[in-house]
């Protein structure tokens, strides 16, 4: 069987089945495994298949048709330029997600920071974009899960970047304990779709995404309200940066939780590239504090 046929019997099979982007789909999974370059596969359409790649084809394809994301099938994805195995253990690094690396990145001052936190940190996305665009840092990266710390591990180490793994868990009283305190910039994506919101999820994030990661309880702001506890306990060094990824209703509600906060100021909500507010940036200073007079 020729390339050409069994891309077309691919992006039918996905087509049918309303898998999103089922031409991109049936790509990634041809070029994934007869190992070859999206730009190269239209000139290869002419080639013969072995039959164990038409197998394996036949099967990633039924898999996505089933709604399974195709980053699970094939067990990897890119973000910030980066290969990352990724597994139902982590969230499926999102391109908003990059963009919080964008937006964290021009926060701060060239060579300020040098220690960086990212909480809740999945497939290691966060962290290791932040290592690879600031080598000199000093990278620690928390999660809840252990197996999604291995993963994290697991693409440090094939990406050739040195970061620091804890398990931690942001909702417990020892976790400033675990991490320490005085970080430049701290970063999180934290869990923050209510449940209530479950049933109104694609079946390919509700089925296959892992809750852990996704689902923040009944409080929308429970992981933001730990994590604006930490700050008057150190997590931030004087001058530090907070970025905060947020579920797009309520970047508001995150912003008037941080104003609450003693010694946070130029408290900002930026949005995603739909327009959608989306991040909320803050920086801690005490002195900040002593200025303004309040007590
Ligand atoms: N942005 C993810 C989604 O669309 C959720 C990520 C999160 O909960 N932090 O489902």
């Amino acid at each position: 069987m020729h390339i050409k046929t069994i891309f077309r019997e691919v992006e039918d099979l996905l087509e049918q089945a309303s898998v999103p982007s089922p031409r991109r789909t049936a790509v990634w999974i041809l070029c994934d495994i007869i190992e070859c370059s999206p730009t190269h596969l239209i000139s290869r359409e002419g080639d013969q298949l072995e039959q164990n790649q038409i197998i394996r084809i036949r099967e990633a394809a039924q898999r996505c048709s089933a709604q399974e994301p195709v980053q699970y099938v094939l067990g990897y994805t890119e973000f910030w330029g980066l290969r990352l195995r990724i597994s139902p253990a982590v969230l499926i690094p999102r391109p908003e997600t990059e963009q919080m690396i964008e937006v964290a990145l021009e926060s701060i001052e060239p060579g300020g920071a040098s220690r960086v936190l990212d909480i809740g940190t999945g497939s290691g996305c966060i962290a290791l974009s932040v290592k690879h665009a600031l080598p000199t840092a000093q990278v620690t990266a928390c999660d809840v899960s252990a197996p999604a710390l291995q993963i994290a591990r697991e693409n440090a180490q094939k990406n050739g970047l040195d970061i620091r793994f804890i398990i931690a868990d942001i909702l417990s009283g020892d976790f400033l304990d675990k991490v320490g305190t005085g970080y430049d910039l701290v970063i999180a994506n934290p869990p923050y779709v209510p449940d209530s919101e479950r049933s109104q999820l694609p079946p390919m994030v509700r089925d296959y995404e892992p809750g852990i990661a996704l689902f923040c309880g009944e409080d929308p702001l429970a992981y933001y309200r730990a994590i604006a506890d930490k700050l008057g306990s150190g997590l931030l060094r004087e001058g530090g940066m907070l970025v905060l990824e947020t579920h797009v209703d309520y970047a508001a509600s995150v912003s008037m939780l941080l104003q609450k906060e003693k010694d946070v100021s130029q408290i900002q909500i930026k949005s995603d590239l739909a327009g959608l507010s989306r991040f909320v940036l803050a920086s801690y200073s005490e002195e900040n504090h002593s200025v303004s007079g309040r007590t």
